[in-house]
């Protein structure tokens, strides 16, 4: 076992850091209030090469492995998490599903414009009567000649309004059940792709989730990712990757959160004495940071047996949950230490508290990494 950072990793953590405090930072509260989305930050993410981090650099990607997914996705939310979430959504969702399912001439197409921010992707597989139980999507594909015609919508898609690319789930086959799902890749210009409604969200405002609407879009069989029929079956492969950028949302949320409240218990004094010197306020920092560092050691586990090739649904799913419950009650007791201040937004762990929440929904809900887990457990 190492659990030493190498150099590099090192490095890296450092330069996600600077960059995010010094672009990002100064923007979070106007971004969140005013739901903007960050392109120019999101370019400029795709320049340094993080928007395709774990894609082999003759795709366009930066050649990098899990972990140091995982640090980029720490440090960004450590800042602004809706940022980490674009990202997230991007690389592990979207650009992760053509590389894994795509063609060599859907890898040549997508994967450098994605790896390189130059697009933006997105991933459609929830729909408004298939979220947990996504084997239930309704929106369907038919075969016509050598095309295919979707019809039918997603809902709360991550960068919707703003991908240029779509890999969206369509039913090809509803008599073969979860085998009956097949992905295709949309470009955002093809008749009959729509995207619809913006959500006005809790937290993670300055990233975008909207419907995704296909009528009667006609796309060529070389848009289907994969095989006929594996689509649902790959996205659950592809899950297992993104649950742990999302186990990483959540870290870095935590680390922010907690670095508030630790600033704020040395400032802010009461009854003669900073309130970092009573002992109820230290345990809680001292669960905080021991739960930080126990859910990074699960998140960079399941990275690093991701890395080595190794299968993760009950490892990636455990990061996920135990990340994102723990950044849950982290966020709330940074809160807490910070008194009524907390709930004031002058101060950045109301933005935390805020955002912390879609972690232990989105990707699948703490419910549905359970199942995932008992599953695993049973099948050993
Ligand atoms: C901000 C945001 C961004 C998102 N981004 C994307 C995206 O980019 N792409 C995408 O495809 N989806 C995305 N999602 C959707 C997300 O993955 C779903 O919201 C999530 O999977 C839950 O589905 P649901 O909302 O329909 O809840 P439901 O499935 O309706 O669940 C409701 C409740 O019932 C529980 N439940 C359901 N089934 C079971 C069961 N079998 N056992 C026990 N409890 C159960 C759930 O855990 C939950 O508590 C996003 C969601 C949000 C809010």
């Amino acid at each position: 076992m190492e659990f030493a950072y190498t150099p590099d990793q090192i490095a890296l953590r450092k330069h996600v850091r600077d960059f995010a405090e010094a672009e990002i930072l100064p923007h979070v509260m106007e971004w969140d209030e005013a739901q903007t989305f960050p392109l120019a930050v999101v370019k400029k993410l795709g320049q340094l090469g993080y928007m395709g981090a774990i894609f082999p650099e003759e795709l366009g990607g930066a050649g990098l492995g899990y972990i140091e997914y995982a640090i980029i996705i720490e440090e960004i939310s450590r800042v602004d998490a809706s940022v980490g979430l674009i990202l997230a959504a991007h690389n592990s969702l979207c650009s992760n599903h053509i590389y894994l399912a795509g063609s060599p001439d859907q890898h040549q197409r997508y994967l450098p414009k994605l790896a390189t921010g130059e697009w933006i992707g997105c991933w459609s597989l929830t729909e408004p009567e298939a979220g947990s139980d996504a084997g239930g999507t309704r929106s369907k594909a038919t075969r016509e000649g050598d095309d295919w015609i979707l019809n039918g919508g997603k809902t709360f898609t991550t960068n919707a309004q703003y991908a240029d690319v779509c890999v969206a789930m369509a039913v090809t086959d509803r008599s073969a059940s979860q085998h009956g799902i097949s992905a295709f890749i949309i470009e955002k210009d093809t008749p009959g792709f729509r995207v619809g409604k913006k959500e006005n969200k809790l937290g993670m405002r300055a990233s975008a989730t909207g419907e995704v609407l296909f009528q009667d879009l006609r796309l060529p069989d070389a848009q289907r990712l994969g095989k006929t029929g594996e689509g649902f079956v790959d996205s659950l492969r592809i899950l297992d990757g993104g649950r742990i950028s999302i186990a990483a949302l959540s870290v870095g949320i935590a680390q922010g959160a907690y670095e508030a409240a630790l600033r704020y218990s040395k400032q802010r004094r009461q009854f003669g004495r900073p309130i970092s010197e009573f002992q109820a306020i230290q345990h809680k920092l001292s669960d905080m940071a021991t739960n930080i560092e126990a859910a990074r050691l699960l998140t960079y586990r399941s990275g690093w047996m991701k890395d080595n090739n190794q299968r993760v649904t009950k490892e990636s799913a455990m990061a996920k949950l135990f990340a994102s419950e723990m950044a849950v009650h982290v966020c709330d007791d940074a809160l807490q230490i910070h008194g009524g201040y907390g709930f004031i937004k002058d101060y950045p762990v109301e933005k935390f508290y805020r955002d912390v929440k879609l972690c232990t929904i989105g990707e699948g809900t703490s419910e549905i990494q359970r199942l995932v887990i008992a599953r695993q457990l049973l099948k050993d």
